[in-house]
């Protein structure tokens, strides 16, 4: 792809970043390689909703500036480091996504075995461990992931996807942030049934089947190897990582203290804003 083409379209991930509210102000950042000793990379300090063309700086690969009239992002150190660890990838976004970021603020990973789309393309999605931004730690903190990921959150900060091209790393992160909202409502509604593994490696192997690069395969479930994902899924069928809601006999007794949901002639559930609390408190619960 052309010089030229290559900053256009990092100029419209970074307006489709900033139109979706993955960024505010003059967050996020965005690189491309350009050749196999060159990067395209967003500029420090500018808002990513409002980029042009000429805008762009070109780095080599340890980040020094070869041209551009603006200083390189302040996070070129991580998206330096993915490229030395990943010589497959050829684009790198990085966004606060801000349900994602939730996640990630509440260290909770996004790694459990939901959705069929999310398995395929990104499979797990883990946590950095949390590095003050622009310095060397995020770097660190990445590389104990990259190598087995194309996605993940960065600990109370936001969310870093790489891809084959620009628009493949920019859906990825439409990916997380999509899956973490779904995770997010199906955790407030009680119940989050997991896919079985051996739905996820049927899926695994479908990966091959429609071309999709995968980008390592899921091992066990206690593996520690740096070359393979994490997915938590349970063996043998569906399990519920959220129990379902008392049924309406036991509601109102021992569970819930003082709750006293009452059911109306069609079945619907009525809860005071005291009882739903208490739901979700017990679910939070039940996540750790
Ligand atoms: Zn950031």
């Amino acid at each position: 792809m052309s010089e030229s083409s290559l900053r256009a379209d990092i100029v419209e991930v970074g307006r489709r970043m900033y139109a979706r509210g993955y960024t505010a102000s003059n967050d996020g950042n965005i690189s491309v390689r350009l050749d196999a000793n060159r990067l395209l990379m967003t500029p420090k300090s500018v808002c990513k909703g409002f980029m042009t063309p000429d805008m762009m700086c070109i780095t080599d690969l340890e980040g020094r500036k070869l041209q551009g009239d603006r200083d390189p992002s302040s996070e070129t150190l991580m998206h330096l480091e993915v490229y030395r660890q990943r010589p497959d990838v050829q684009a790198v976004v990085h966004a606060h996504p801000p349900t994602a970021t939730g996640f990630a603020v509440a260290g909770i990973p996004l790694d459990r075995a939901v959705l069929a789309e999310v398995l395929t393309t990104l499979g797990s999605i883990p946590i950095a461990e949390y590095a003050t931004p622009s310095t060397r730690e995020l770097p660190e903190a990445v590389r104990q992931y990259i190598k087995a990921h194309d996605g993940m959150l960065l600990a109370n900060h936001g969310a870093l996807t790489v891809g084959a091209d620009l628009f493949a790393a920019y859906y990825k992160m439409e990916t997380i942030e999509h899956f973490a909202k779904i995770s997010l409502v199906a955790r407030m509604l009680g119940r989050e049934n997991l896919l079985s593994r051996e739905e996820v490696t049927r899926l695994q192997d479908l990966r091959g089947a429609y071309g999709i690069k995968a980008p390592a395969p899921i091992c066990a479930e206690t593996a520690e190897d740096e070359s393979c994902q994490v997915v938590q899924a349970p063996a043998g069928g569906g399990r519920r990582l959220v129990p379902d809601p008392p049924s309406l006999a036991q509601r109102g007794h021992a569970s819930f203290g003082e709750a006293s949901a009452q059911a109306d002639g069609e079945g619907e559930i009525r809860l005071t804003y005291r009882e739903l609390s208490a739901l979700i408190e017990e679910a939070v619960r039940n996540l750790r």
